[in-house]
This record gives structure tokens, sequence and C-alpha cells, in this order.
């Protein structure tokens, strides 16, 4: 795949509207997750908060995606998946975004779960970056959301789709 040099680092996500990226280490994961996010920061947005589905198995690294967007941004808590709170809402200090939430949908049955959490309300505030793993459970919720996919590979090798 031709690939531009970029500002914010490789892989360029500037130009693609189509990414993969094959990462040996969670670190490397963490430097995509750094190189996506950075582009993030320019644009005015669409007016609703900004909603990310990581849809992948478990292991493939959704949460370590999301603990190197929460360092980025400043977060200085530990970030584990939300698999028993279902949410974690970090508040951001001088970010594009107020509001970093997580979400881990693995042990909610029904939409409406997520619903009774706040949801509608939550994805309407331009503030809220919200990463949602296991978003592919509800699909039917996250029709507009920018989605990435990630795969298990052999031994630390994981594969990241972004679209
Ligand atoms: P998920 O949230 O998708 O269940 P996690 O991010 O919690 O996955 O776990 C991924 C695990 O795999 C972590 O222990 C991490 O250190 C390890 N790991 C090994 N190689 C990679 C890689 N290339 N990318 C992400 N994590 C990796
Ligand atoms: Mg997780």
């Amino acid at each position: 795949m031709f690939r531009a040099r970029c500002l914010y680092g490789e892989p360029c996500f500037c130009y693609f509207v189509r990414v993969k990226v094959v990462t040996k280490s969670a670190e490397e994961t963490k430097d995509a997750a750094r190189a996506w996010l950075n582009p993030k920061f320019a644009g005015s947005g669409s007016g609703k908060a900004t909603v990310v589905a990581l849809i992948g198995n478990l292991g493939a690294g959704k949460t370590t995606f999301t603990q190197a967007v929460a360092e980025a941004l400043g977060v200085k808590e530990n970030i584990t998946s939300p698999t028993f709170v279902i949410e974690k809402i970090y508040k951001l200090k001088g970010q594009k975004w107020q509001n970093l939430i997580h979400l881990d949908c693995y042990r909610l049955d029904k939409p409406e779960e997520l619903l009774h959490l706040g949801w509608a309300e939550i994805a309407s505030e331009p503030e809220n970056l919200i990463l949602v793993e296991w978003a592919d459970k509800f699909p039917e919720l996250f029709t507009h959301a920018e989605k990435i996919y990630f795969n298990h590979g052999e031994g630390d090798h994981r594969e990241i789709n972004f679209t």
C-alpha cells in the first residue's frame, strides 16, 4: 500500500479511508492508537459525541488501544476493561473533548441496558469521546459510529482494521 509521510506519524490516518495495521506488540498497538487519534484534534466535529466502536475478540487489543488514547489525552488513571462496571468516565483537561467515556458491552444482554445507562444522552453530547468495546453486540446502536476491527493473530501479532 502507498504510504504518505505524515506529520502525525506512521501509519497515516489523514488521507486513507481504510487502513490495515499489523502490530507485533502492545506498544505497537498503542503507536497505532496515537497515530489514529492525532488527526482527530483537527476539525469541528459533527455536533454529537465522537463514538468509536472497538470490535474484536478477547485479548485482541481493544483495551490496550483505549489505554493509549487515554494516556494521550492526559488521563493519569490506570485504564482497565470496564467489563463489570460497564462504563467509566474520565474527565479531560484542555482537550478537544471534556470526557473520555470507556464502555464495555460484554456483559450486557440487550441494547435497552445501554439505553438505561443514558446512552442517548451521552451520545448526543459533542464534548464526549466514547470508545465502546464489544459494540458489535448491539449494531443497531452504532450504525453511525466509526468502527475499528481487532483480530488476534499468532503470539503477539494483532491486525487492526480502521474504517
Ligand atoms: P481486549 O480489550 O481486546 O480484550 P486487551 O487490550 O485487554 O484486549 O489485551 C490484549 C493483551 O494482549 C494485553 O495483555 C497485551 O499486552 C497483549 N498484547 C500482545 N501483543 C499485543 C499487540 N500486538 N497489540 C495489543 N495487545 C497485545
Ligand atoms: Mg477489553
